[in-house]
This record gives C-alpha cells, sequence and structure tokens, in this order.
C-alpha cells in the first residue's frame, strides 16, 4: 500500500479540533517538526488537541472499555504511534510529591538502603507513624511563625519593627522601649544589625517586673501595667486571646529532623557517611560521591540494578543543569520548566522507541548553555522518535526538518495553514526604542533560610524596567515570589499558575465586565441585574447546571448542553442587545467584543482594548479559566496591574510562548507602566529582549544567598 515515504510520514486529514479549519497536516517520523503561529492560531489544538490525544485515545482504549467519546476532530490518519505530551505547566499541588515519589525512584533508594545495610525495607518507608519525625510527620516542614513576614529587617527597636503590633503602635513602641532598657538592648539598632542574643531576647524574653504604659487608642487615652512578653512565649500582652495571623506563618523547615523527614534513630544508619533522610536532601551533584564509593565495591546483581537507573537518571540531571535539586525537593515548588525538564530526562531513560514526543517551548526559561544542553538533547531524541515542538526560538527554526505554521490571527480567524517563510520574516523588533538610565537603585537585602537558600542581596533600579536571567536554580523564581513579598510592602507577584478565583470563573469574570453586561441588559429591558446573572443562586442561571456551564458524571466535567456551556438560561436567548444575546456575547472572542462594545459601553471597551492590547483578543468571554495557557494566565495577571496599589511588580516569565509580534505588544504595556511609576523586575530568557530594558541583573549564588550583578 505504502512506499517507503509513505511510511516516513505520519498524515492527519480533515483537523477540526477547536479552531482548526479542516486542514491536511503531515509529520515527518523520526524527525523535527515544529509547530508556529500566534497565540490562538491552534498551535496547542494541533499539538496536543488533536496529535496528542490521538495517540493516548488509541492507546488508552485497548486497555478501558466504555472510554469518552474523543475531544479531537478528525476525518482520517495513519502510521500514528503512541503518543507523550510533555507540557512546560506544572499544576501539581500535592506537597506530599516529590521528585522521589514522582519518578518512583524513592522505593529504589529504600530497597538500596535495605539490601546494603541489611534491613528491612519497612524500616525505611515514610507512610509508618513509627519511621517519621513525630514534630513534622514525616513531611520536613512545619507551619511556623515566619520571622521574616513579622519583622521588618531596615526598622530600629525605636521604630517597633514588628509588622503584627501596628495596631496600638503607642503602647508596643513604649513597651518595647521599656523592655530593652531593662535589658541592656540599644533601641536605635535596626533588626538586621542586632545580635543574636539580643534578638532572642526580644522574641523569647519575658520582663522581670511589670511596666506602666500610658498610650493613645484611637481618640482615647489608656492606661495598662504589665509584663513584656516576647512574641514566641504567645503571651498576649495586650488582647485576651493570641492569636496571630495566619499571613505570618509560613511552611519552614522542622527544626526537630532538620527537614530530613525521619524519625532520631533512622540518623544511625548510614551508608557512606549519610542517613537515607540526608540522601534524599542532598542535591544530585553531591550524591556523585556517594555513588563512587559504592561503585568501588563488587556489587551484586541486586545492587546494580538498584542503583543503575538512579545513576543514570542523576548525571542526565546534572547536564541539564538540574544537579541543585534534590530527591526531597516537592513537585509543586518546581516550575513549569524544571518539571519538563524532568520528564525529559524520563523520556531520555526509556528504552521504548518510536514514540511521538510533543513538547512545548522546551527552553522557555533557561539561560544562555542551558538551552544548548537541552537542545541538543531533544534534537537527539528524533533518531529514536518523532518529535513535534511547539517553539519560536531561531534555534528550532534553523533545524526544524518540517516546519507548520499555524495563522492569521487567533481565534476564529486562526486555524489555518499558513507559508511559514512569510510568517518567519515578518517577525522582526522594532528599533530606534530608548531605555531609561536608572537614578534611584534598592538593594534588597534579606536573612531567611528558603528551599536551600540563605537569603537575597540584590540591587534592582527604581521606577525602571529590570531584567533578572541566570542559571536554573539561581534562585530567579524563588527571589521574585519569597523574597520581594517579604522585603517590599506593597509588591505584586504575576506567574504562569492560574489565577486565584473560583472553579467557574470565566474570562469575563477576570476582566471584569461580567457584570456590567448584566447591567446593560438590565436597564435596557428593566429588569433587575439578577435576571441576566448566570452566577448561581441568579434567576439567569440555566436550571440544568446551575450556571456553572458544566455538569459532572464519574469525575469528569461535561458541557451543559441546555446551555452550552454558557450557564444562561434559555429564556434569556430573546433579550438582545443590537441583535446580539447574552449566548452570542459568551461566545464572542475578545476581539470581536471590541468591534461590539465600541459604542455601547465606554468602560467595557477600556478593560477589553487591554486585553486585546496584550494578546489576548482570541479569548471568548465564556471561556472557562481553567483553560487557560500559562502565558494567558501571566497576560491576565498584568491586566490586574491597572486597579493594583503596588509599587514594584515582579513578573515571571511574561513572553514564554509568544511570537515578536506579541512580545513587543507586552514590553510596550510594560513601559507604560514603568513610565508611570511602577519598578519592573521580570525574570526571562527570551531571545533579544534584553535591549529593551533598563537594568540588566545576572544572578549568581555566594555563600548561599542569592545575589545580583549588573550586567
Ligand atoms: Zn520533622
Ligand atoms: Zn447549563
Amino acid at each position: 500500500m505504502y512506499g517507503a515515504k509513505g511510511m516516513g510520514q505520519i498524515i492527519i486529514k480533515g483537523i477540526q479540533t477547536n479552531n482548526l479549519k479542516n486542514i491536511d497536516v503531515t509529520i515527518q517520523k523520526n524527525a523535527l517538526n515544529l509547530i508556529i503561529g500566534p497565540s490562538g492560531s491552534g498551535k496547542s489544538s494541533l499539538a496536543y488537541g488533536t496529535i496528542g490525544k490521538i495517540g493516548l485515545q488509541e492507546y488508552l482504549s485497548m486497555f478501558f472499555d466504555e472510554m469518552n467519546d474523543p475531544s479531537y476532530r478528525v476525518s482520517e490518519y495513519q502510521n500514528m504511534s503512541a503518543t507523550v505530551p510533555i507540557k512546560q505547566t506544572n499544576y501539581n499541588s500535592n506537597v506530599k510529591s516529590t521528585i522521589g515519589t514522582y519518578f518512583c525512584f524513592s522505593s529504589k533508594i529504600i530497597a538500596l538502603y535495605a539490601s546494603l545495610l541489611g534491613m528491612d525495607e519497612h524500616f525505611f518507608v515514610l507512610n509508618r507513624e513509627e519511621n517519621v519525625c513525630p514534630v513534622c510527620h514525616g513531611l520536613g516542614t512545619v507551619r511556623q511563625m515566619d520571622l521574616s513576614k513579622i519583622l521588618d529587617y531596615k526598622k530600629t527597636i525605636a521604630e517597633n519593627p514588628f509588622k503584627c503590633w501596628q495596631r496600638r503602635n503607642d503602647f508596643f513602641t513604649k513597651i518595647l522601649i521599656k523592655f530593652c532598657e531593662e535589658k541592656k538592648i540599644d533601641i536605635n539598632t535596626k533588626i538586621e544589625d542586632l545580635s543574636a542574643a539580643d534578638l532572642n531576647m526580644l522574641l523569647n524574653g519575658e520582663s522581670k517586673g511589670k511596666f506602666k504604659i500610658n498610650y493613645t487608642h484611637g481618640k482615647f487615652k489608656a492606661v495598662r501595667t504589665t509584663k513584656y512578653f516576647g512574641l514566641f512565649t504567645q503571651t498576649s500582652m495586650i488582647q485576651k486571646d493570641f492569636n496571630l495571623p495566619d499571613s505570618y506563618y509560613s511552611d519552614l523547615k522542622c527544626k526537630a529532623c532538620n527537614g530530613l523527614k525521619y524519625s532520631e534513630k533512622h540518623l544511625e544508619f548510614k551508608l557512606n557517611g549519610l542517613s537515607i533522610g540526608e540522601f534524599m536532601n542532598t542535591s544530585f551533584s553531591d550524591l556523585t560521591p556517594f555513588f563512587d564509593k559504592i561503585r568501588k565495591k563488587k556489587l551484586n546483581a541486586e545492587t546494580e540494578r538498584l542503583i543503575n537507573p538512579i545513576c543514570v537518571f542523576l548525571n542526565k540531571a546534572i547536564e541539564l543543569n538540574l544537579g541543585y535539586l534534590s530527591f526531597t525537593r516537592t513537585i509543586p515548588s518546581l516550575s513549569g520548566g524544571e518539571l519538563q525538564r524532568l520528564r525529559l530526562i524520563q523520556v531520555l531513560c526509556t528504552q521504548l522507541t518510536d514514540l511521538i514526543l510533543i513538547f512545548d517551548e522546551p527552553l522557555a526559561g533557561l539561560s544562555g548553555e542551558e538551552k544548548e544542553a537541552v537542545f541538543k538533547n531533544i534534537t537527539r531524541l528524533s533518531k529514536k522518535h518523532t518529535l513535534i515542538v511547539v517553539d519560536h526560538s531561531r534555534k528550532f527554526i534553523s533545524s526544524a526538518d518540517n516546519i507548520i505554521a499555524l495563522g492569521e490571527k487567533s481565534g476564529e480567524l486562526g486555524g489555518y495553514l499558513i507559508n511559514a517563510q512569510k510568517y518567519i520574516d515578518s517577525q522582526v523588533f522594532p528599533t530606534g526604542i530608548a531605555t531609561v538610565t536608572p537614578k534611584d537603585f534598592i538593594n534588597v537585602k534579606l536573612k531567611q533560610e528558603i528551599y536551600g537558600y540563605a537569603g537575597a542581596d540584590v540591587k534592582i533600579a527604581k521606577k525602571s524596567l529590570n531584567l533578572v536571567t541566570g542559571y536554573s536554580g539561581v534562585g530567579k523564581s524563588t527571589l521574585l515570589r519569597e523574597y520581594f513579598p517579604r522585603f517590599f510592602d506593597e509588591y505584586l507577584y504575576i506567574n504562569q499558575k492560574p489565577v486565584a478565583g473560583n472553579v467557574n470563573s470565566n474570562v469575563g469574570t477576570l476582566l471584569d465586565i461580567s457584570s456590567r453586561i448584566f447591567n446593560l441588559f438590565a436597564k435596557k429591558f428593566e429588569k433587575p441585574k439578577s435576571f441576566f446573572s448566570n452566577s448561581s443562586g441568579n434567576e439567569g442561571c440555566c436550571p440544568a447546571c446551575s450556571g456553572s456551564g458544566y455538569n459532572i458524571y464519574a469525575n469528569e466535567k461535561f458541557t451543559c448542553k441546555e446551555c452550552d456551556g454558557t450557564g444562561f438560561n434559555q429564556a434569556l436567548k430573546k433579550y438582545k442587545i443590537a441583535d446580539k444575546n447574552l449566548f452570542d456575547i459568551w461566545g464572542m472572542t475578545v476581539s470581536d467584543a471590541m468591534t461590539f462594545f465600541d459604542t455601547l459601553d465606554k468602560k467595557i471597551m477600556s478593560h477589553i482594548s487591554v486585553a486585546n492590547q496584550l494578546s489576548l483578543g482570541h479569548l471568548r468571554i465564556g471561556q472557562a479559566t481553567a483553560s487557560l495557557s500559562g502565558g494567558e494566565n501571566v497576560r491576565i495577571k498584568l491586566l490586574k496591574l491597572a486597579d493594583s496599589q503596588a509599587d514594584v511588580i515582579g513578573v515571571d516569565e511574561p513572553f514564554k510562548g509568544l511570537n515578536i509580534t506579541e512580545i513587543w505588544q507586552i514590553l510596550n504595556f510594560l513601559i507604560e507602566k514603568r513610565d508611570s511609576g511602577k519598578t519592573i523586575v521580570v525574570v526571562d530568557h527570551t531571545e533579544n529582549v534584553e535591549k529593551f530594558f533598563d537594568y540588566h541583573i545576572g544572578l549568581e549564588i555566594k555563600n548561599k544567598m542569592i545575589t545580583g550583578k549588573v550586567l
């Protein structure tokens, strides 16, 4: 039937998944296939929604009966194999899931310890109460008061550095001063310069005698006679009940087991100087000597079987610059890129061949040399497997065996095959854009142990556009996500994780326009707003799904047929503004809505035009928040900047997955915000963007501190 050439190709015809317009696609087997195009043009629908799903569906249907109908729509396909989708997203939120458990190494390590120490495996498993640390129950962390959230290290004692003692500030400031007089502690010392003994006294101490404090409480004068009790004594000096709000707590390393999770008796059983808890906590790079020592002895077949896969994994991890991770590191704390690279190692280690591997943006978030290593390993995979990569970097474009370009635009205007070369040629940055020279700087200096870092000491430029780069593991995201909020009072952090909100929220609610649209209808038809609202409990709700737009059968979500997933009551179909009812509006893309609301409502227009400016024109108003990509999440959150009080904004990888036209739109938006006085710090490694930033900081680790140098 097939010629030799035909066997080398996967052919899929009549693809109509999501917005794809009945296209035919040819994939080269055992080659690098690249998919490019603007956001929302259908790249994910093709790669993951169609090719990825066909492979999974066909394969799984051999094991399970009564599989759901496939969500992809194609008329025919030839030469498919099993697919492995490897995404850049990390939505895992299970804190018990670690690199060790997720990649099935924990059981191998336990077996290795048991076998070499001649003990029973049960002795080392973590799900037995008698094996684990009694304080943290084997979690390694404990919810405890977080000093860096409680204390303002830049303030002196006389200025009352306790953030949790700001109400009735007058009382606390005075009693702090009295206590320090008694203990001979200098009240004009900043917390960061205080000796450990004095700080300990402040937190855990108690005064000998009582102090009589005159203070003002609102308009009133008050007197209180009490001893001083340090915060950690958990004894209140002013309110009846001591109750520090949860916002002052963090999950910090358990002091009882030092984060090792195991009970004390386990520390005595060591292999090459490491107890099993210490082994799990040791970085991959530092485990090399451990295995070198083991290999010096003659090993039996059983031990070989256990250590070989671990060593292969460790060596690859080190090669791909993940040597700083340890088996105990939790999956939710990994970036999408770190998890994707770990999964890449999994694929590199498998003995299976002829799989279809699908990657999105595998080089995103990596510095120059790291990109090289990952790129080399991915392209090497094309000898054994078929690669489908969604990416925009020049590296992939110049070495792809086959490029599929989708366009022209997004949403309904996308989903067509377009000329790849013409599209690539159209992607260039404008020239002649001036940056500003920073005048003032902020030194972010903070000591606090987080994820193995001792603290941060990084200078950023005020009211400027800062770019932060550096190797994986140098603490880029940790700096923005953990240290900045502890340092700045008014700070906003924007990353790829889904926008917090209820499960039923959609693009309309995120853009803050749903309620305004209901108002428009309410006004026109002189009815209450709830008559048109689809949020549950309102009159406008679809009775079949209570407004959620879906129903749940056997733990799976199915679009509600009654309301077509809009959540609206059928009765609302006859109410129209400018010939459109709410069902029509919920189906509109943001760009369509621009035309529609142009003359109808100024406020709605202003909200959706910012969304359009941030390359979100392809999203549908009624689209569920949960379906948004990481890049779309970042851009939706950027919209919120408009109403944010924060003067410092940290943005993690805003350009990921975007083409140059789109990156330029976002840069423009950030430049506008800088010009309005905001300090913006961006972590990103997209090629050629650095020239648009005012200040470029390269991160380094010095004595476990995250430090920065000007590039
Ligand atoms: Zn513990
Ligand atoms: Zn419904």
